[in-house]
């Protein structure tokens, strides 16, 4: 089976006293995940070690970052870089998340080398992509993701691509309270796939792992993930209440 994937991105919440706590509380609840799922923690820098510390003594448990340089190395201030989280052991970053797109301005050829950087480094990319309300307003959400996906990751090989996990995260859904539809999500994931099949093949589109993000909750995370093209989500909100994610965890296929 498919990857499966439930990922939570704390963004800037949370102290790293409760952050410690929060991890601690999910981990007491002792969930024993089956080959083929897996829990991550995209977390602030500062709590990495202290995140993946935790995680990595349970099977399928890791930490992530939220982003990394496009660059390797030298005078970027206040940067970090893939080379740095390889040498914390850490094997999962978010690159392109829309609050990045939108308050850093990270576009779709930085966002190329950014995952380029991680994939050179062995570091699964969690490659965000994900329309706005207005865009699907008139219905353009499919061509707006073809973009997306054709100018930051259709260069990559068939090897490379198969590292890579993507997140569709309708922009219009974060943070809002405003769920895409089951079917909404299907349809979008589908015609993800469709993508990856038309450019790399079946067999390569079958194993990568698209999640889904967009107000995710304990309560509606099990029919979004029941359906076939969605194998887990990016959770915000949700993720900072150990309750709300050991129940999200749970609702994994
Ligand atoms: C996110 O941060 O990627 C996200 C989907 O947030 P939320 O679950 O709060 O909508």
């Amino acid at each position: 089976m498919r990857k499966q994937i439930a990922a939570a991105n704390w963004k800037m919440n949370l102290t790293y006293q409760q952050g410690e706590a929060l991890l601690d509380a999910i981990l007491k609840e002792n969930i024993q995940l089956a080959d083929h799922q897996h829990a991550v923690f995209a977390v602030p820098f500062p709590y990495l070690i202290m995140a993946q510390t935790k995680l990595s003594a349970r099977k399928n448990y890791a930490a992530a970052a939220q982003n990394c340089s496009d660059q390797p190395a030298g005078a970027y201030t206040g940067e970090v870089s893939a080379e740095m989280l390889r040498s914390i052991n850490i094997n999962y970053c978010v690159l392109g998340h829309s609050e990045r797109r939108e308050y850093f301005s990270e576009h779709n050829q930085s966002l190329a080398v950014k995952t380029e950087r991680c994939l050179e480094l062995g570091i699964t990319p969690i490659f965000c992509c994900g329309e706005s309300l207005s865009i699907r307003e008139v219905d353009a959400q499919e061509s707006f993701v073809e973009a997306q996906l054709k100018e930051s990751l259709f260069h990559f090989s068939n090897d490379e691509i198969s590292k890579i996990v993507i997140a569709y995260e309708p922009i219009w859904a974060i943070g809002t309270g405003k769920t895409a539809t089951a079917e909404q999500a299907q349809e979008m994931h589908a015609c993800i796939r469709r993508l990856l099949k038309g450019k790399y093949g079946q067999q390569v589109a079958d194993s990568i792992p698209i999640l889904y993000g967009g107000s995710v909750k304990a309560g509606n995370a099990k029919e979004l993930f029941g359906s076939p093209d969605v194998d887990g989500g990016l959770v915000g909100g949700a993720s900072l209440v150990a309750a709300d994610f050991i129940k999200i965890i749970q609702a994994l296929k």
